[in-house]
């Protein structure tokens, strides 16, 4: 049986490390490997040597050099790019194809996007009049925040850490992450890569474990850490603003979301089914831009839910190397007692079940998995859980409207607010609507295009602070005004 090991100050730990726990495959519920899970002690281990790199090799880097260093990074993750798809695919579930054609690619591509971004930022400069006469020059100049702890989700494991890790380096910062205690592999991966192009020891440390009075609340909570970014859940984001306002520490909060598809009849048709078959199901429903609020203008209603039912059920369920597969497992058997836990609620409510609902039978070995099937529901009124709270599964529900106004309204009822998507050929009525949503990002006739220079963020419970493109670079350094007295 494998260990996943800790990787601190360059090093991994023991083989046998004194606490660890199991990990297990979402496809079959078979032990995968054992997890080291980092102590109090780790933990400020992993803090001193990201402390020690930032004051010594790391930070005596010329800008240059740093950003080839990062190139670098990105070259060894492509190289090992099959490496990391079946990492990734393992301790998720996901088919290899999402892996390889979505995730592992952005992972690299992180490092390489950052890495120039820094090369090119402009700063401020401002020319002053003094009583003397002989006036004053201001310029800002940007520092690493310093160590910042990274504490990450499940559901797209190397994207996510990466999309924090890579900006932060690139701003002269080292990192502690915590990977989610489901998909500890692809971070530990990474780790081989750092050493492999020589990026100094300390810079980047990653430590296992859990979140609560676990590994999660010793890195949040060590006074050694200068900030923390977070992806997670809304309450957990919550915890962990709290523990970082011991010290006053910024914190950058990437949390759930509830989002709604709006399709209008003056979409084009085929484009809308796919692109919403995909925000619904992808990733079996767990990606925190999806879908699982659907409203579709009265006159194309029946047609819609006709075909994304069709759609649904043409997807093939299966293990991530399977050929034509669509669909993985949920990422765990607890998140799919909480997922089922929802379908049976749906019912309760009075949902019309349209597909789905319940457990796809399974081969063999598979029928241990945490498989659920795609689920569309109609029929329920707007204050049913199914429609008001955060699954984080294949499902969603489909809810005729007639008319912009109405719409708008029912998007904007609900305390998530990351991401929308827009399905119109009208385009005074998607910016018209764009505008209004109350959401990070709204998408129009697409889902899930990004630009890496874009800002990218929840509003109300969804998040707070945004990331991406400059808006990075403001999160993970400091701005330091320097004024000359000539
Ligand atoms: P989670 O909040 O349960 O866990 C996230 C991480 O936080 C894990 O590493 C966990 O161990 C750690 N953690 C938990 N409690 C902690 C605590 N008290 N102190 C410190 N660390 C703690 O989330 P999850 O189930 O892994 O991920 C799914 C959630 O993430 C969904 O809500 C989804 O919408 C959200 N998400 C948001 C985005 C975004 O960009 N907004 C992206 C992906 C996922």
């Amino acid at each position: 049986m494998k260990t996943i090991r800790n990787f601190i100050a360059g090093q991994f730990g023991p083989a046998e490390p004194p606490s660890a726990f199991d990990k297990r495959s979402p496809v079959d519920n078979r032990v995968i490997a054992r997890v080291a899970e980092a102590s109090r002690a780790d933990v400020d281990a992993a803090v001193v040597a990201a402390r020690a790199a930032l004051h010594g090799p790391w930070g005596q880097l010329t800008l240059a050099d740093r950003v080839d260093l990062l190139h670098a990074v990105a070259d060894e993750m492509t190289r090992r790019f099959d490496d990391f798809v079946a990492a990734e695919a393992e301790d998720t579930g996901m088919p290899a194809s999402v892996a390889r054609h979505a995730f592992v690619p952005r992972g690299a591509a992180n490092f390489k996007v950052f890495a120039d971004m820094v090369k090119n930022v402009p700063t401020e400069f401002f020319e002053m009049a003094t009583p003397d006469g002989k006036g004053a020059l201001n310029y800002a100049i940007r520092r690493p925040v310093g160590v910042v702890g990274v504490v990450c989700p499940w559901n797209a494991p190397l994207l996510l850490m990466t999309w924090k890790v890579a900006p932060a380096l690139a701003c002269g910062n080292t990192v502690v992450v915590k990977p989610s205690e489901e998909t500890p592999q692809t971070a530990v991966l990474l780790g081989e890569v750092m050493n492999a192009v020589g990026v100094p020891a300390g810079v980047y440390n990653v430590v296992h474990g859990f979140g609560p009075g676990s590994t999660g609340e010793f890195l949040t909570t060590h006074e050694g850490v200068d900030a923390i970014t977070f992806t997670g859940e809304t309450r957990t984001g919550a915890a962990i603003m709290q523990a970082a306002a011991v010290g006053a520490r910024p914190v950058s909060l990437e949390m759930g979301g509830k989002n709604a598809a709006i399709v209008f009849e003056d979409c084009d048709f085929a484009a809308a089914i796919e692109g919403t078959l995909r925000s619904c199901f992808v990733n079996t429903g767990q990606v925190c831009l999806g879908t699982e609020r659907v409203y579709v203008q009265r006159g194309l209603f029946e047609r819609f839910v006709a075909a994304l039912k069709a759609g649904a059920e043409k997807l093939k369920i299966g293990a991530p190397f399977e050929e034509g597969v669509g669909m993985g497992p949920l990422i765990s058997q607890e998140h799919r007692q909480k997922v089922l836990g929802y379908y049976q609620r749906a019912v309760d409510e009075g949902a019309t079940v349209v597909t789905g609902g319940g457990v796809p039978v399974m081969p063999g070995a598979l029928a241990e998995g945490a498989w659920v099937q795609p689920t569309i529901w109609t029929g329920l009124p707007e204050t049913a859980a199914v429609v008001r709270e955060e699954i984080f599964g294949p499902c969603c529900h489909i809810r005729p409207f007639d008319n912009e106004a109405e719409v708008i309204a029912l998007a904007n009822d609900n305390g998530y607010g990351l991401s929308s998507a827009i399905w119109t050929t009208d385009l005074a009525r998607a910016h018209r609507v764009a505008a209004r949503i109350e959401a990070g990002i709204v998408w129009v006739n697409s889902w899930f295009l990004r630009d890496l220079r874009t800002p990218f963020g929840g509003m109300k419970q969804s998040g707070i602070g945004r990331e991406g493109g400059v808006h990075s670079l403001e999160f993970y350094t400091e701005l330091k005004n320097v004024c000359v007295k000539l």
